[in-house]
């Protein structure tokens, strides 16, 4: 009897439709790449010069399972930004919020535990609650793309333990005021539920200031929060990100980091450490992605509905007007007008009917891709 290779967990996930994509443009200079999340942006230079100069030093060990200390310091102090008071023992370094999210989930989801995921969304939140024996709930929140009480309430179900959010919001840029968030919080404690907040697009924000769901009363001992290093300060490279956990669960995902990962990069950490003392830089970038967003979002609306995201730098326009499918739609446009965008259902079902393009690109491509888009689209638009 032929034993199985592979798990039947692994088995059962698909690789992300991102990377497919990814993959096709890789080496092809004639095609623009709206596809993928990554900033233009190089690493802030004085970033870049402290990890060089700790590599001249010599810095190249592992660090504490908990990341560097100072490192830890910085982070709790650069939370009080988001209105939310933190210990530095609150905070785990991770290998980027990739690990943050695995961390997370693994710490807190028990076989048959079920994790309330509002769609569409990042890609890697349903295969990681499947491969922690988890099952995941999807909450449509289409056409607004916003979660809410109700939307809450018709889903959860009495294995449901923890929420997945995301804000702002990958990959329709929605974000959320403090009443939204109040509405959302009231959910989480009738439900009783604990919430991986994933805000790694908080510095993203162009619609007044994010505010971390952390920090609303009652939410004190029920939210994990993650963030890192790779949006906001251009660091995808590098693989730092962090959580901020009541005691006793970062005590949890300190066990499993540490046989899983051991510690973040030391370089990484290093950079990390300058970025938080960066934060003009990151004040640079934002602005230049705003006034991307802003043409961006006009060019498309010739053409296309599509919602002003407050925050991101993802653009997710209804492309149902043209009576293709987000994935033949995404191929088509590639193969006949060199742009690369991912199909909206690679965030879950309800983003069908929908693309993902990403304005982290010059503006000049940014221009470029918006002619070849709505060219496209008057071309077989139906409207
Ligand atoms: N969470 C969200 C919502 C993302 O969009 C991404 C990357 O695109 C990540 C997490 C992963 O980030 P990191 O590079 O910190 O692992």
């Amino acid at each position: 009897m032929s034993r199985r290779r592979i798990a039947k967990k692994v088995e059962e996930i698909q690789p992300s439709g991102i990377r497919k994509f990814f993959d096709l443009v890789i080496g092809r200079d004639d095609i623009i790449s709206l596809g993928v999340g990554e900033p233009d942006f190089s690493v802030p230079w004085r970033i870049r010069e402290e990890m060089i100069y700790s590599l001249e030093k010599g810095y190249t060990s592992y660090t504490s399972n908990y990341g560097l200390p100072e490192l830890r310091e910085g982070i709790a102090e650069y939370y009080t930004k988001f209105g939310v008071g933190v210990e530095p023992e609150q905070v785990i370094v991770t290998s980027g919020v990739s690990e943050g999210i695995d961390l997370a989930l693994r710490t807190l989801i028990d076989l048959g535990d079920a994790v309330l995921i509002p769609e569409p969304c990042y890609v890697s939140y349903k295969p990681l609650t499947h491969l922690c024996g988890g099952e995941a709930i999807p909450i449509p929140t289409n056409p607004d793309f916003k979660l809410n009480y109700e939307r809450i309430r018709d889903c959860v179900h009495e294995k449901a333990k923890v929420l997945l959010l995301n804000y702002p919001t990958n990959p329709t840029g929605v974000s959320y005021s403090r009443k939204e968030l109040e509405e959302i919080a009231d959910a989480v404690i009738e439900f009783d539920l604990i919430v991986i907040s994933d805000e790694i697009y908080a510095e993203l924000t162009y619609k007044g200031r994010h505010i971390s769901i952390a920090s609303l009363s009652g939410m004190e001992d029920r939210v994990v929060i993650l963030n890192g290093f790779s949006k906001a300060f251009a660091m995808t490279g590098f693989r730092v990100g962090y959580a901020i956990a009541p005691y006793d669960i970062l005590q949890g995902m300190l066990k499993v980091h540490q046989y899983c990962m051991l510690c973040a990069p030391i370089t990484g950490q290093i950079g990390a450490i300058e970025a938080l003392k960066s934060i003009d830089e990151v004040e640079k970038m934002r602005a230049e992605y705003l006034r991307r967003r802003n043409y961006f979002i006009k060019r498309l609306k010739e053409v296309f509905e599509v919602n002003m995201p407050d925050g991101t730098f993802y653009a997710f326009p209804n492309i149902t007007l043209t009576g293709m499918s987000s994935e033949e739609f995404a191929e088509r446009l590639l193969m006949e007008k060199g742009v690369a965008v991912v199909p909206g259902n690679a965030f879950g079902e309800c983003g069908e009917g929908y693309i993902r393009a990403a304005f982290a690109v010059k503006f000049d491509k940014l221009k470029e891709a918006a002619e070849r888009i709505t060219e496209f689209a008057e071309k077989y638009g139906k409207g």
